[in-house]
């Protein structure tokens, strides 16, 4: 089993979007083990964001995943970082499939639904940044072999 992380975003909670898309996650077959709101600050997100301080595009950025609380989640599952991407869709809402999250929702490239972790590396040190020790649970839903009949 691979944890990744989702972040929905101020856009989505601004627009009462938090039930569908983790509805999504659940239908699809991922468990929940982490599930929180919290407000983001510039120093998390600056880490966060490491590596687009200098686009010109990062104060506004900062700005718009401060304006509401967040939800945060680990999802739990067989290829779980490569499965949220795939349903998560391109990084521009315009340019995503629809059938994606931000296909589906989005009109926009930076008020774009969710994040989700590109890497299983990735996933351990973001899960590490938003969540505390203790905050991860670890359970096995009853119903896991309905989803994961062999390939
Ligand atoms: N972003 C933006 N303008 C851009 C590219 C990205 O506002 O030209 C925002 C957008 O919200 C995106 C986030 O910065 O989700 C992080 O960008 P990244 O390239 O890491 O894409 P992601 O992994 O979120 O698809």
């Amino acid at each position: 089993m691979e944890q990744t992380l989702v972040i929905i975003k101020p856009s989505a909670v601004h627009r009462g979007l938090i039930g569908d898309i983790i509805s999504r996650f659940q239908n699809k077959g991922l468990t929940i083990t982490g599930l929180k709101m919290m407000q983001l600050d510039e120093e998390i997100l600056r880490e966060h964001y490491s590596h687009l301080t200098e686009k010109p595009f990062f104060p506004s950025l900062l700005e718009s995943m401060m304006a509401t609380p967040v939800i945060v989640m680990c999802l739990e599952g067989i290829d779980a970082v490569e499965v949220v991407r795939l349903m998560t869709g391109a990084t521009n809402g315009r340019k995503a499939l629809p059938g994606t999250i931000r296909g589906d929702l989005s009109m926009s490239g930076q008020e774009n639904i969710v994040h989700a972790s590109d890497s299983v590396e990735n996933g351990r040190i973001e899960l590490a940044r938003f969540f505390k020790p203790g905050e991860i649970f670890s359970y096995r839903p009853a119903n896991l072999r309905f989803y994961y009949a062999p390939d």
